[in-house]
């Protein structure tokens, strides 16, 4: 089986999940199987082999998950991208819309080398704005060579607001 049919089958669909009429994917069974975890991550660095990287930033909280064994593999630094409130020294913001109301993201100002390659990785794609806002956090003080996702949900389209950022998208499954 290929990497991508391994994580298809392993990838939990949950049905109204956070909420009524919602599809959630659940990763969490991919991080029971360590060999699997392996090879995910090996995939994923291999589709930015060409690129030049200086540090992977991952949004919290699934971001972390493998966006830290991104770094690794890569050996480039890891960024935490938090939720605001979270994070004890300075730090930069960005704010972006929800569906209703809307949220605050934030970095530590020092992880962040001034004018530093970034790929950032989150574990799903969905409508993008998540995605979208990091990038803006990210592109306050260095630049942002792509996104890494595991899995992204074609249908709702969220790699044109991105390809807006960066054409540079990579995601294992659709
Ligand atoms: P977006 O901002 O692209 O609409 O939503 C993506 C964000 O929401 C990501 O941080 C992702 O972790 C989370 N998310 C949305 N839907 C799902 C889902 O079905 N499964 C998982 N694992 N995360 C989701």
């Amino acid at each position: 089986l290929s990497i991508q049919e391994k994580i298809k089958s392993v990838i939990r669909d949950v049905p109204n999940f956070p909420k009524e009429g919602i599809l959630f994917k659940d990763i969490t069974p991919i991080l029971l199987n360590p060999t699997l975890v392996n090879e995910l991550v090996a995939a994923m660095a291999d589709q930015f082999k060409n690129d030049e990287i200086d540090a992977v930033a991952g949004i919290e909280s699934r971001g972390y998950l493998f966006g830290i064994l991104l770094a690794q593999k890569l050996q480039v630094p890891f960024i935490m991208i938090r939720k605001e409130g979270k994070l004890p020294a300075k730090t930069i913001k960005e704010s972006y819309d929800l569906e209703y109301g809307s949220a605050t993201i934030e970095v530590h100002e020092d992880a962040i080398t001034p004018n530093s390659n970034v790929l950032i990785h989150d574990d799903l794609l969905a409508t993008g704005g998540t995605a979208i806002a990091a990038a803006k956090l990210i592109q306050q003080k260095a630049k942002v060579v792509g996104f890494s996702f595991v899995i992204e949900l074609e249908f709702l389209k969220g790699i044109d607001h991105l390809n807006k950022i960066n054409t540079h998208t990579k995601s294992l499954i659709k």
